[in-house]
């Protein structure tokens, strides 16, 4: 029977699927997981011609952005967890479709109006939580026959262990100890720490590259390995062209000295006190590295701190533990702690005299340049979050950014003496500690120091020095 009246303004009826829609096309593809890829500028008129967003409101600097979050907010709607509701048709299709564009239209809209930065980092969190745990096939049968590898934010990381419920493995998340204040030597040596340092006749970066294993296990972990070798890796940059170039440590340390007497006369002393500890801290490596006293330039050393590794055994305790759990899953950490260090230039020419003489320090002390040009570049960043802080309070940022992002490590065992050591300390004596290993000489430091040195030519400052 055909009638007169209108149809009644129904949403459904009134917007029937366009299933051409850019809309409809991303949501089959995820009720049918199917990959689908579309073109950006597709995004964008999804965003304005069928959401119906004010696209020109999101800002320049963070439209590169967009697809990030449009896709992260597709994935983690939460209506997919009705999608078997709806295959099982008792979820009309129109009603499931409309709430997925409502849930796209709302959150998109929030982003735009101002909180794009706030969403983009919400969204950057949620992508490191959608897959928390990896297994990986590396293995290490001592223990487990397989290594976990977590993506977590920064503040999980110390924090997480795992528990029987039931027959499930659970993972949990405790509180976490307290932050505390870092000096600028335990700052250098904590884990996931970069600095670069450079004025204009050296460059350097250190950075932390521990080696995590990470297990779950029914038994705490009792090994006594250690490792054998002082340097793990050494790669030679061909992207800088320049020649590689060979420099003693009594050079290197004559020439920071020559230039932290020099400082000590203009800078603040907290500042001159960080620029001292990095290049300690630098000059302690080339030391501990031990090939032949030197370090070349365009050359990437990766070394370890100690011969020891450290580990933690995370047991989630329950006071009704008793005997008969003994089996309950643990999780178990074994850190290796790392160093990588670039020497990428030194240009400190030395002049002609039997004295130790630099000649762009030289230059400087007769110069009345002003602090601001003779401060060295200082850039501090966080290699888990990949956060870089290079203004002149770098320092300080960095610290704000442990404190505020990350969490206390906690306590380690020295897998060789046993002892339980605190991390703070290690830190502070880049992770050595009194240990029955050190007093056994046959710590062994069975460096391939021909990788380092060859082809790596000598400069003549070199050999005035030695
Ligand atoms: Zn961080
Ligand atoms: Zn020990």
């Amino acid at each position: 029977m055909s009638t007169t009246n209108p149809a009644p303004a129904n949403l459904t009826l009134a917007n029937p699927i366009n299933t051409e829609s850019t809309g409809w096309k991303i949501f089959s593809a995820f009720i049918d997981d199917t990959p689908l890829s579309l073109p950006e500028e597709v995004l964008w008129s999804y965003l304005s011609d069928e959401l119906k967003l004010d696209t020109q409101a999101i800002p320049s600097e963070c439209r590169e952005h967009l697809p990030l979050i449009l896709v992260a907010y597709m994935n983690i709607w939460s209506g997919w967890h009705f999608k078997s509701d709806f295959l099982e048709g008792k979820i009309p299709k129109d009603h499931y479709f409309q709430r997925f564009q409502k849930y796209m239209r709302y959150k998109l809209n929030i982003a735009i109006r101002g909180q794009f930065a706030v969403a983009l980092k919400a969204v950057q969190e949620q992508q490191k939580m959608v897959a928390p745990i990896q297994i990986e096939n590396k293995v290490d049968s001592e223990f487990s026959p397989f290594t976990i590898h977590i993506q977590c934010p920064a503040n999980m990381l110390n924090t997480i262990v795992f528990s029987n419920v039931g027959d499930d493995i659970v993972m949990k998340q405790h509180l976490g100890g307290d932050w505390e204040e870092l000096t600028i030597t335990q700052l250098l040596n904590w884990p996931h720490v970069e600095v670069t340092f450079r004025n204009k006749d050296v460059c350097f970066v250190r950075r932390q590259r521990f080696e995590y294993l990470r297990y779950l296990n029914f038994l705490p972990h009792e090994s006594k390995k250690h490792e054998e070798s002082v340097i793990e890796n050494v790669e030679i940059l061909s992207n800088y062209g320049n020649q590689r170039q060979c420099f003693s440590y009594k050079f290197l340390q004559a020439y920071f000295n020559t230039y932290l007497e020099f400082l000590e006369k203009l800078v603040a002393p907290i500042k001159f006190n960080e620029i001292q500890t990095i290049l300690t801290q630098f000059l302690e490596d080339v030391k501990y590295i031990d090939v032949n006293q030197r370090m070349v330039t365009n050359t990437t050393v990766l070394f370890r701190l100690s011969p020891m590794r450290f580990i933690r055994n995370k047991k989630l305790v329950k006071n009704s533990d008793n005997k008969l759990d003994s089996a309950r899953v643990g999780y178990c950490e074994i850190i290796s702690p790392q160093t990588e260090l670039l020497l990428l230039y030194c240009k400190a020419e030395q002049t002609d005299t039997p004295y130790l003489s630099f000649e762009y320090i030289e230059e400087l002390k007769k110069s009345n340049k002003t602090e601001a040009v003779i401060m060295p570049s200082i850039v501090y960043r966080c290699t888990f979050c990949n956060i870089r802080y290079n203004s002149p309070d770098s320092k300080q940022l960095m610290m704000q950014h442990l404190k505020a992002a990350h969490k206390m490590e906690q306590q380690v065992r020295c897998t060789f003496c046993k002892k339980h050591l605190n991390v703070l300390s290690l830190v502070a004596n880049r992770w050595s500690h009194r240990c029955l290993q050190s007093q056994n000489s046959s710590t062994s430091r069975s460096v391939n120091s021909n990788s380092l040195v060859s082809s790596a030519t000598s400069t003549s400052n070199d050999q005035n020095i030695i």
